[in-house]
């Protein structure tokens, strides 16, 4: 069977040698020195200001929404993973969906100024699949009207824009370091901001508000992780420059072996460097779509609908039109990809796409 992903796992006795150290010290979460590690490494990795770990993506876009003290609307896109949208309703907010551009699959900024109301108070837009988002034309819309910059930044490990993070734009990014991510912590996520006042502030709504031992400053959450996901995380870190190698010629092999395959690509963005997390692949239609997906499926192989339905469908929302990515979402099929996935395996996969178009 082949999954659309499988998380990495490092050699056991890696894994055992923290154990170890977590034993011996007897500290088990709570801010501890792997977590502190983890943090310094990954700070030094990304090549980041400031940086919190946190327990997943989702409560990284949550504190985020709190810390900024957002209300009202929130712009947003609507191909994107469920927790994007889900954060911004669980704080309390209206998810206002500007559609998406065709070619990027991100939120397109000629859209956002349209959804802007007095009610308007950010942006929250998904760097999709790693792609960065059109950042100067969001970052000018956001000056021109005061608005406050979220990028959900999940997929976007490794990934470099002129040069830089791309975690360093806007008031704050968030990523997600899930199991089924590029790099991962097994759960856990990351704050990045480019305030130090911002980070003391997150670093206090991630432990509930302490602030002394014996007293508050303001209302928290427990957003902490512990030392066995940084244990996962320090030890999976050694592996990141071999992963993000080998993940660039297995996007790059599925490319050339699927030439014959009429399909289209996510353009990425320019200035770039990009991670290669997703295999994404547009289909000319849903009906090609869902014939090659029954094809791997017989064959033991289950590639995933990544994102479908769009968001602005979602029940418990309000209903808005956003044509574009109801169309993307309806047309595109992220295939297999992951650091285990073998050159065997990438060809049986093609070969029966292009089965499955020409018959
Ligand atoms: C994975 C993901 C999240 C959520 O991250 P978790 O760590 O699973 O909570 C949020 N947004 C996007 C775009 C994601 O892909």
């Amino acid at each position: 069977m082949i999954q659309v992903t499988t998380p990495f796992l490092p050699p056991k006795e890696e894994f055992n040698a923290y154990i170890d150290k977590i034993w011996d010290k007897n500290w088990l979460t709570n801010n501890g020195p792997l977590l502190n590690e983890l943090e310094l490494e990954l700070k030094d990795y990304l090549g980041l200001e400031h940086f919190l770990y946190v327990n997943n993506g989702t409560t990284a876009l949550q504190l985020a929404i709190k810390a900024l003290k957002l209300k009202g609307e929130i712009i947003t896109t609507p191909f994107s993973f469920i927790a994007t949208t889900s954060a911004i309703v669980w704080e309390n907010c209206k998810p206002v969906f500007a559609d998406i551009d065709a070619n990027t699959y991100n939120i397109d900024p000629n859209k956002i100024e349209g959804c802007i109301t007095d009610n308007t108070s950010a942006i929250l837009a998904t760097h999709v699949f790693g792609n960065p988002c059109d950042i100067e034309a969001i970052e000018a819309i956001a000056q021109k009207h005061n608005l406050r910059i979220i990028y959900d930044a999940a997929h976007c490990f490794g990934v470099k824009y002129k040069g830089k993070s791309v975690l360093e734009y806007g008031d704050i990014s968030t990523i997600s370091f899930h199991a089924t991510k590029l790099y991962h912590t097994t759960e856990g996520g990351g704050i990045v901001t480019q305030s130090p006042e911002l980070t003391h502030k997150l670093a206090k709504l991630r432990n509930f508000g302490f602030k002394t031992a014996e007293s508050f400053d303001g209302v928290g959450i427990n957003g902490k992780n512990s030392e066995f996901h940084s244990a996962m995380g320090l030890c999976n870190l050694k592996y990141a420059d071999e992963i993000l190698t080998k993940r660039k010629d297995q996007f790059k092999y599925y490319q050339l072996k699927l030439e014959n395959l009429d399909i289209s690509y996510q353009a990425i963005y320019k200035d770039t460097m990009y991670n290669y997390a997703y295999f994404p692949i547009l289909f000319k239609s849903e009906e090609a779509l869902l014939k090659a997906k029954s094809e791997l499926e017989l064959n033991w192989i289950y590639p995933r609908r990544y994102f479908y339905p769009s968001l602005s469908n979602l029940d418990y929302i309000e209903k808005q039109k956003t044509p574009i990515s109801d169309d993307i979402s309806k047309h595109i099929l992220c295939l297999p990809l992951y650091h285990q996935l073998t050159y065997e395996e990438q060809d049986f996969i093609c070969r029966i796409l292009l089965r499955a178009q020409n018959n």
